[in-house]
């Protein structure tokens, strides 16, 4: 055999692409594009609402490092709870086991939630999966054929594949199109403050719905009141309701995603409670631990697990995850349930605390659509080209940081979600700078 005398073209040799000075050679980042993206910081340690960067400068976390911290970093009573937990029992399987701080953190939050049954994973996304299968398999269990789903405009649960099949079609989710399961889309009709118009779009929303309902419906999934990652947009209360009530009269399931809104965020508890509905399914995550542990948790009602107790072996909800139920999670969950219960007013309390100061900002001639709710406040700035690739949101960030503020801008929309510790002077630091930095921008 003779070697071939014309060699297959080769590719033109690519020099490797480096990224820019300063980036670590073996770190990859999540969300970041290193062609674009600033050098990250060096974080030495963090206390209260401050981070402490290794060339000593501080900054006020102004957004609970990705709406995690809530109520503040290393806070003592959290970490004491942990230390104390990691010296008697780490972690165990939790097939075939059971332990004294997930029985305690179960009876509580099924207390506070109103679903009596918890089941556990690792964070956000994975909690949202475990609602999605619940409610597919429950039907299943049933023998009721319900091959729908139903998930809102710009909706956000998650980056795993099923929860982004039910997130809205994004920049994030759009290599990856042809993995993603389809659901019916429902609009999700955004307010803010001096909104003219909100009924008409409610009302417009609520009949897709219902038309989206004439299909067998398995479940319906919704952030409640708040759309976090698709930029703060918040709904009314009685639109939530109105959901809540056309998703009882078809029969269909209510998986509530408080991921975000949960543990206060939105000046109640839970979302749900705020907005006046009762979910079948609520998945948490974030503020669960207070921040400090990854951990989620998918509520569900007795009803629901009732579904799944059966002879047939194929009635099982078989998942689970490795650090299910891990003692040193659920440790945090409960001392930070003691700090919520000890002192209310710092999540109800909130919002009054932003209105103000919002008020104010809310005359910039750059400022749209503000908005508040709870702890979390945000507006868009005034831009040619919105969305999440509008350089402005990193202009902002840039001026900000400058001024002793970290901000994570989606797109152009600026947003405030301080940990409850932030106290009076650091929030109105926080508005300075970003007051400041339309200024500039
Ligand atoms: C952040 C978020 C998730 C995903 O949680 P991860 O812990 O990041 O996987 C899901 N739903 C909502 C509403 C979120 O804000």
């Amino acid at each position: 055999m003779s070697a071939p005398r014309h060699p297959p073209p080769q590719p033109p040799q690519q020099p490797p692409r480096q990224p820019p000075a300063g980036w670590h050679p073996h770190l990859w980042h999540p969300t970041t594009q290193v062609r674009t993206a600033p050098v990250p910081l060096l974080v030495r340690r963090a206390t209260g609402a401050l981070l402490e960067l290794d060339d000593g400068r501080r900054l006020i976390d102004a957004i609970s490092s990705w709406w995690v911290t809530l109520h503040g970093h290393s806070e003592p009573s959290i970490a004491a709870a942990i230390a104390r937990q990691a010296r008697e029992l780490e972690q165990v399987i939790f097939a075939n086991f059971s332990h004294a701080p997930a029985e305690r953190l179960a009876e509580r939050l099924s207390a506070l939630s109103g679903l009596e049954r918890l089941f556990f994973s690792d964070n956000g996304s994975t909690a949202v999966e475990v609602a999605l299968k619940i409610a597919w398999q429950w039907w299943r269990n049933r023998g009721e054929a319900r091959g729908q789903l139903i998930a809102f405009s710009g909706a956000y649960h998650g980056d795993t594949v099923g929860a982004m099949a039910v997130g809205a079609r994004s920049l994030f989710s759009e290599p990856f199109e042809p993995l993603l399961f389809g659901v019916a889309r429902v609009d999700w009709p955004a307010s803010c403050w001096h909104d003219p118009e909100p009924d008409s779009r409610e009302q417009a929303a609520l009949a897709q719905l219902e038309a989206a309902l004439q299909t067998p419906t398995a479940a319906v999934i919704l952030e409640p009141l708040i759309q976090g990652a698709s930029g703060m947009a918040m709904v009314r209360p009685a639109f939530v309701q109105a959901v809540a009530e056309r998703v009882r009269a078809a029969g269909s399931l209510l998986i509530a995603d408080e991921v975000m809104t949960g543990f206060g965020r939105t000046g109640a508890l839970f979302a749900c409670r705020r907005a006046g509905i009762q979910p079948d399914l609520m998945a948490l995550s974030k503020g669960l631990t207070g921040g400090f542990l990854p951990m989620g948790v998918t509520l569900a009602s007795e009803r629901l697990h009732q579904g799944f107790i059966s002879d047939d072996p194929t009635a099982t909800f078989f998942h689970g995850h490795s650090f299910t139920a891990n003692p040193l999670g659920c440790a945090a969950a409960l001392a930070s349930l003691d700090l919520l219960e000890a002192d209310p007013g710092r999540y109800t309390g909130f919002e009054a605390r932003h209105r103000p100061l919002l008020e104010a900002l809310a005359r910039h001639r750059l400022v749209r659509r503000p908005r508040c709710l709870g702890t979390v406040a945000a507006f868009d700035v005034a831009v040619d080209n919105p969305g999440y690739l509008s350089a402005v949101g990193r202009r902002i960030q840039g001026h900000c940081l400058e001024a002793g503020v970290y901000l994570r801008p989606l797109g152009n929309v600026v947003y405030l979600l301080p940990p409850l510790c932030l106290s009076d002077a650091q929030l109105e630091r926080c508005y300075a700078a970003i007051g400041s930095a339309l200024d500039q921008v």
